[in-house]
């Protein structure tokens, strides 16, 4: 199925610029550094890019604000983030229908983006006036020994497309309640999405008069990514992107003995097992691999499914994968939008050339749809493919919608090939049998970093720490201890005995 006609280039431009009005945007125009909205492929603005220059003054200006901020009682920080949270509930359409513009999410997720943001904040706010320390018992009499958390400075955070807005306000309200400030350099594919967040932070911290240089923004691509990461004043980089972003970054930050947090890619598996609520699993399973297009890092990539009900739920999904929408993401019935560019495409089509070549079977899907009316765009049908077994390209991440599918026998040969891949972001299982349950979230299951029962592999709560293992980056951010990646830890030692006695009864003098 295909939905309807697609908005023009002019019309999404209008749109874009009257919800950047809104928010009070003003569009820096320039010609280095074009806007692009990936529905229809083509260019909205130009704009420019930071410079070396602009991006040595936006470290020295967010590094001279942290010294007053970080002294900001944390109750005081957290109002900032409270106006920034009544900001994005404000304006939750206008930067909605940026996020689509630019992401080409459907509204309903970009909708759920926004929220996203909205209640990070709300936790934020909670949590400045909850960064606890701890007092530890003492072996000397007379003497405390506490620990307390300190704010930790600069905040570099690197930004993919996919989530052009909430990872940003993950990071962004978390550090900035810590008393951090922050230079963000969002995914130069996403720039106007960017220029909204950044004003709505701006209008909170002249609302409620905090330092304007608590927050920097630093559009470009990645040139400007490299400067923060060798920048020694940046105290933490927080990096969301691919594999080999990570594998680019995490060495030059270690080089300088600067703290990283990396969140980078997933190739996420669910096992379905026989005693599955079937009709539950094909709703978690459609959503969670077909749902933005299969360009969440949590995206369902790998269906293991026991061989018992491997047909019947095969075919379900086929019938399934038949009828998805495709097409214009502003449009209600729409569940399926672009892919964010003709590479991305390119990409997916050699992926399913790879899996074919291999043995594997295209059950449904893998086509590309309304290259008439958009030839620069890149829509295509969510594609489902049976595999013997998980080959090199099912290993890998490939950013698009494509669900491999392979049986299995018994429960320790599904936890083998789940884990049997470099990445360790998310993962589920549908069963409903409680031991099967309980296996897969133990030590000897799922080492993923999110594991879930009867429900898929996306579409994660703030309230809980985000982040996986392996070649994910092993990062953790948003809800949970999280914000202890943000700060730094001083372990105080007060003697008020009026003696002197040393630890482990060492006698000097
Ligand atoms: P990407 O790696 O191409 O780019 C991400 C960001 O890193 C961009 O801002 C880019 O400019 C910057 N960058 C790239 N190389 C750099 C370098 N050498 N130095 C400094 N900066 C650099 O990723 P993308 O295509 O925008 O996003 C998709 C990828 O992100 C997928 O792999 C997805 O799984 C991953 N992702 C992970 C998470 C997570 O939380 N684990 C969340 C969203 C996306």
């Amino acid at each position: 199925m295909t939905s309807t006609a697609l908005p023009s280039t002019d019309d999404l431009r209008a749109r874009a610029r009257a919800r950047l009005d809104a928010i009070g945007v003003r569009i820096p125009e320039g010609s280095d550094f074009p806007a692009r909205t990936p529905l229809t492929g083509e260019r909205l603005f130009g704009l420019r890019a930071a410079t070396a220059a602009d991006t040595e003054r936006a470290v020295a200006e967010a590094r001279a604000a942290f010294l007053t901020w970080r002294s900001t009682p944390a109750p005081h920080r957290g109002e900032l983030v409270r106006r920034l949270g009544e900001l994005l509930r404000e304006h939750k359409s206008d930067l909605a229908d940026l996020v689509t513009i630019e992401a080409g999410k459907i509204r309903s997720e970009s909708l759920g983006e926004v929220q996203e943001m909205i209640d990070i904040c709300d936790f934020a706010v909670g949590l400045s006036r909850q960064l606890y320390g701890r007092t530890i018992a003492s072996e000397r009499p007379g003497h405390r020994l506490a620990e307390t958390w300190h704010p930790l400075g600069v905040v570099g955070v690197i930004s993919a497309f996919n989530f052009p807005a909430a990872v940003w306000s993950w990071n962004t309200a978390v550090a900035l309640a810590c008393g951090d400030t922050v230079v963000w350099k969002p995914s130069e594919l996403t720039p106007l999405t960017s220029l909204a967040c950044d004003r709505l932070l701006a209008r909170a911290a002249d609302d409620i008069g905090a330092p304007p240089a608590v927050h920097r923004l630093l559009l470009g691509d990645r040139s400007v990514g490299r400067q923060l990461v060798d920048d020694p004043r940046i105290a933490l980089l927080s990096a969301t992107g691919s594999t080999r972003m990570g594998r680019e970054t995490a060495p030059r930050v270690a080089a300088r003995l600067g703290r990283s947090l990396l969140e980078l890619g997933g190739n996420n598996a669910a096992i379905v097992a026989p005693s599955a609520d079937l009709d539950l699993a094909v709703q978690g399973i459609v959503f969670a691999a077909a749902g933005t297009a299969g360009q969440r890092c949590t995206t369902l990539r790998r269906l293991l499914v026991h061989r018992d009900v491997a047909e019947t739920l095969t075919a379900r999904l086929v019938a399934a994968y038949r009828t998805l929408p495709v097409g214009d993401p502003f449009d209600d019935r729409t569940l399926v939008g672009p892919l964010i560019s003709l590479p991305a495409l390119e990409e997916m089509d050699g992926a399913l050339a790879r899996a074919r070549a291999a043995g594997g079977e295209i059950l449904a899907g893998g086509r590309r749809r309304l290259a008439d009316a958009a030839p620069g765009a890149a829509y295509c049908e969510p594609a489902l493919v049976r595999v013997e077994e998980q080959f090199d390209v099912v290993r890998e991440e490939t950013f698009a919608p494509i669900l491999y599918v392979l049986a299995y026998d018994t429960l320790e040969e599904a936890l083998a090939l789940h884990n049997d891949v470099p990445q360790g972001l998310s993962s589920s299982i549908f069963t409903r049998d409680q031991r099967e349950a309980e296996v897969f979230l133990s030590a000897a299951g799922s080492d993923c970093g999110i594991a879930n029962v009867n429900i898929g592999t996306s579409g994660a709560e703030i309230g809980g720490a985000f982040g996986g293992e392996k070649d994910t980056g092993g990062g953790r951010e948003s809800g949970s201890d999280a914000w202890k990646s943000y700060m730094r830890s001083a372990t105080s030692t007060v003697n008020y005995s009026g003696e002197l006695s040393l630890a482990q009864n060492v006698s000097f003098l």
